[in-house]
């Protein structure tokens, strides 16, 4: 069966025709061949005044098409003709014959030749007709036959994140600062995500520029070539999530440990996606000493298994170089080494060889570990508890390598506990 064309209605169009003093005015749409759509695109608020409906620039395919499509608007209280409308497209096929169109809208539509198309407006919707799904506007087309309905979207007055008020804690996400260190394949990743849970600031720390080779594992695309990574991403972030307060660091944090320090004091919490020894342990040792929790996220063995550890600044809990103390002591692999010498920087001699959708993957857990980190410690949010602090993901595993990097299957996620603070450790005892 082919799809049904639909109706598009920007807010502008809703807030001209609820404000009009009239019962009924003319419309024009645009219609839009390739994707079978109409858009409201003028709108008639009183006997021949015809006021162009502001389409908003983001919204680039409601604003192309041919703009000669023509209908009506009709006010039509008492929520009876939405209703109608909402049970006829239950039962696709369906029509109303013109009389009965006519008492529902309370005029006569004459197609003649042409379809017409007629948006019904209720503005004072009964409360049991909402909560049943009616809507304040409707969408018809009339012809000879009768009055068909059409899908219509609305353009809701809340868009963005406020949409989950009341499903997850914007307030708390709102007010957490987190940096970003390593704006890679997995750290454009979680930045992205972090901004989706609703983080209220963001710093992305960088010094790389994206090049060719960087874009089949990047968020961000050959807009961005050349660009520092952290300044390109705070970009896409600033504008996907409307959210103003993305700061880009184009710094390293080993060479700039002085400026990374003084960010670190402004933020909760710092996810490291960096690769290499060094900014690994710089994150370690700076987020220690600030008192502030560190994610750290990356994949080892050639891709075969990602690894996120969480550092949190407790007695309880040891630094990277405790953790690492304790592995090797077990015989596990050095994963600082790994990083430093077997994974790929992206180069010819050192291809990456990790897929994009795993690195995806690690980015998206990182970004549930930080997020999930920060509410349960600070807002006491008990469904946020994390099973541990240290997790191995499954991503090729080769079933080779000692526990706990011995995974068996992909997909799988093994947790664990880090060890407490070495004696004499330098970064957990100052
Ligand atoms: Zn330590």
């Amino acid at each position: 069966m082919r799809n049904a064309p639909h109706v598009m209605v920007p807010r502008d169009a809703l807030s001209k025709i609820a404000s009009s003093l009239e019962r009924s005015g003319d419309l024009a749409f645009r219609h839009v061949p390739s994707d079978d759509l109409f858009v409201v695109s003028v709108v008639e608020t009183a006997p021949s005044v015809r006021q162009q409906v502001d389409i908003p620039r983001q919204y680039s395919a409601l604003r192309s098409g041919d703009a000669l499509f023509h209908g009506k608007w009709v006010r039509t209280p008492g929520g009876l003709a939405n209703l109608t409308h909402l049970q006829l497209l239950q039962r696709p096929g369906t029509m109303l014959p013109h009389e009965d169109a006519t008492s529902l809208f309370g005029v006569s539509i004459n197609p003649g030749a042409q379809i017409s198309l007629v948006l019904t407006h209720d503005s004072a919707l009964p409360e049991e007709l909402r909560k049943a799904g009616v809507q304040e506007f409707a969408g018809w087309a009339v012809t000879r036959e009768g009055a068909f309905p059409y899908p219509t979207s609305l353009e809701p007055e809340i868009l963005g994140l406020s949409q989950l008020s009341g499903l997850w804690p914007l307030a708390e996400t709102a007010s957490l600062s987190i940096a970003v260190v390593g704006c890679g394949s997995i750290g454009s990743v979680a930045a992205d995500a972090l901004a989706g849970y609703g983080v209220g600031a963001l710093h992305l720390i960088d010094n790389d520029r994206l090049l060719w080779h960087n874009l089949i594992r990047h968020r961000l695309g050959p807009e961005s070539v050349g660009r520092f990574k952290s300044a390109a991403l705070a970009d896409a972030i600033q504008e996907r999530w409307t959210n103003d307060n993305v700061v880009s660091h184009p710094i390293d944090v080993v060479r700039s440990a002085d400026v990374f320090r003084s960010v670190i004091r402004e933020v909760n919490l710092v996810l490291c996606a960096a690769d290499g020894i060094a900014p690994r342990r710089v994150v370690s040792h700076a987020a220690r000493r600030a008192g502030v929790p560190a994610v750290l996220a990356c994949v080892l063995d050639q891709g075969a298994i990602g690894e996120i550890v969480r550092l949190r600044p407790s007695p309880r809990f040891g630094c990277l170089l405790c953790l690492r103390a304790q592995l090797a002591g077990e015989g596990a692999m050095d994963a600082e080494a790994d990083q430093e010498l077997a994974y790929g920087t992206g180069e010819v001699h050192q291809p990456m060889t990790a897929s994009p959708g795993d690195l995806q993957a690690v980015g998206i857990f990182a970004a549930k570990a930080a997020i999930a980190t920060h509410l349960e410690s600070r807002y006491g949010d008990s469904s946020q508890l994390l099973p541990g602090e240290h997790a191995v993901l499954g991503l090729r595993p080769q079933r080779d390598l000692v526990p706990p990097f011995n995974l068996e299957h992909a997909g799988e996620v093994r947790w664990s506990s880090i060890p407490p603070p070495r004696e004499g450790c330098p970064t957990c005892n100052p």
